[in-house]
């Protein structure tokens, strides 16, 4: 048997081929000295690799050094490594020669079956929802015979009520870990390295809110399962300033660190519904988010190969103001954007509709550099990696592929974050108003934004009834030219 290298986000027991296989961990400091990472992932990572290591015992072999290459040229039996999960670990793990790189573990879709999904769509469109159909029949999630239980394959039309009217979704908390003399040393280990002038890293670290070992990640799932998953459908899309939790699982961390394998997550909310515990709405839209979008976005990371994370199609050339990037949430006055930044600093997580609209919706606004705010999202998440944000960013958030993944750019003014969140009651501007002191910035950035792209989206239909409107503000002119004025300054 190989000795099985593992990364850092291959730490479930699935990564190895018998429970008693030999391991070889790599703890590389080059990596967080590399990029200006949140200090919640990297405790986060750290803490995980080090339980993962304490769990294994003497049948790993932890190495705590500068770079991978300095670690493998000691090792002398045969290794092996699972396909990593970036495409520069990929290229190095291969380019060395000597290290038999399997196929991919974690996902619910191997990369045979997506290759022919793909070649017979011929030349149509590569659809997230005709892919999730086809991993639904596949893998027979929520159907009865060949038809999908409940006789619809989707229920986002149920998934999209706003926030309730009070403070909180009022449901149970998720399974918070505790604390052990891991994170301790963790914490002190880059509390030394920040010292040292080592690293420097974004936002707080604790406590840790997110599983880094499978039994917190088990818990987790289990109180999802139990007192969270029938509140999820209905909400999944609202934003709440004082719950940022709401009913989302929290289990895009450890499913991205390998702990949770997606076909027992999935198994488990099936389970949840025919036991009558949870409406096939908030189950499907659950589903859909894990086999079908988790796995989609994970596919076409390899299928669009590297050069799509430079894709631009809006000439977005803007760099990330210092307050954004930061986490300067303080110097925004934007209820919205600071409640979510702070959020973030606090946590390095908060749900995908505010990343989608109202971090990326702004930075999109902005015209701020596609790979830049993909480095950012990369960055400041603890569920972040290259796999999830390059498709993620560039094609869904910032539109810079040109509509190879999103049919139109998701881009929006106040309306929609007053429609589906609470922030817009406690903020100093106004979301109905477009010029003057209380213009709201994203309603007049949406304007701004429309104006400045008029030409490349012209040929796109979705968005036609909205350009059209351009022609119709009175107030374009001034509109413009606040816009413009505002510049990157904190709104
Ligand atoms: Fe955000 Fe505008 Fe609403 Fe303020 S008014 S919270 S800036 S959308």
């Amino acid at each position: 048997m190989t000795v099985r290298w593992l990364f850092g986000d291959q730490l479930g027991p699935h990564f190895l081929d018998a429970p008693d296989q030999p391991v070889l961990m790599i703890e590389a400091r080059s990596v967080f000295a590399r990029r200006r990472f949140h200090r919640a992932k990297a405790h986060l990572v750290l803490s995980a690799m080090r339980h993962r290591a304490a769990e294994l015992g003497g049948q790993c072999t932890y190495v705590s050094t500068d770079t991978y290459a300095q670690a493998l040229d000691d090792v002398a039996e045969p290794l092996s490594v699972c396909h990593p999960t970036s495409s520069a670990a990929l290229r190095f793990a291969v380019g060395r020669g000597d290290i038999d790189v399997l196929p991919a573990r974690g996902f619910a879709t191997s990369m045979e079956v997506f290759d022919a999904w793909v070649k017979s769509r011929g030349r149509r469109r590569l659809l997230m929802e005709d892919f999730y159909r086809d991993a639904r029949r596949r893998l027979h999630v929520l159907m009865e015979d060949d038809e999908p239980v409940g006789g619809r394959w989707n229920f986002d039309a149920d998934n999209r009520e706003p926030p309730p009217r009070t403070p909180t979704l009022g449901v149970a908390e998720p399974e918070w870990p505790i604390e052990d003399e891991i994170d301790l040393k963790v914490r002190d280990d880059l509390d030394r390295w920040e010292r040292d002038g080592h690293v420097s890293f974004l936002g707080s670290d604790g406590p840790r809110r997110f599983a880094a070992t499978r039994g917190e990640a088990l818990a987790l799932l289990d109180g999802f399962i139990a007192h969270r998953l029938a509140s999820f459908g209905p909400h999944e899309d609202a934003m709440l300033s004082a719950d940022p939790w709401m009913a989302h699982s929290l289990l895009s961390a450890p499913m991205n660190l390998g702990l949770l394998d997606p076909r027992e997550v999935v198994a488990r909310a099936e389970e949840a519904y025919h036991r009558g515990d949870a409406p096939l709405a908030s189950v499907e839209g659950f589903v859909r988010q894990v086999i079908g979008w988790r796995d989609f976005v994970w596919h076409l990371y390899w299928h669009l190969a590297d050069s799509y994370r430079d894709l631009n199609a809006l000439d977005a050339t803007e760099a990330l103001p210092d307050w954004f990037s930061e986490l300067d949430a303080e110097s925004v006055d934007a209820a919205c954007l600071s409640g979510i930044l702070a959020d973030v600093r606090d946590h390095g997580w908060v749900n995908h509709i505010p990343r989608l609209m109202v971090l990326g919706n702004y930075a999109m606004q902005r015209g701020w550099e596609p790979a830049q705010v993909t480095d950012w999202f990369h960055r400041a998440f603890v569920d972040g990696y290259d796999w999830v944000m390059v498709p993620n960013v560039v094609g869904m958030s910032q539109y810079a592929d040109g509509g190879i993944l999103a049919t139109k750019p998701y881009a929006a003014g106040g309306a929609y974050i007053k429609k589906m969140s609470d922030y817009c009651r406690g903020c100093r501007y106004d979301p109905g108003t477009r010029v003057g002191p209380d213009a709201c910035p994203f309603t007049a950035g949406y304007w701004a934004f429309l104006h400045r792209n008029r030409e490349r989206l012209s040929g796109n239909p979705r968005i036609a009834q909205p350009l059209s409107g351009l022609d119709r503000l009175s107030d374009l002119g001034p509109l413009l030219a606040q816009e413009s004025a505002r510049g990157s300054s904190a709104p």
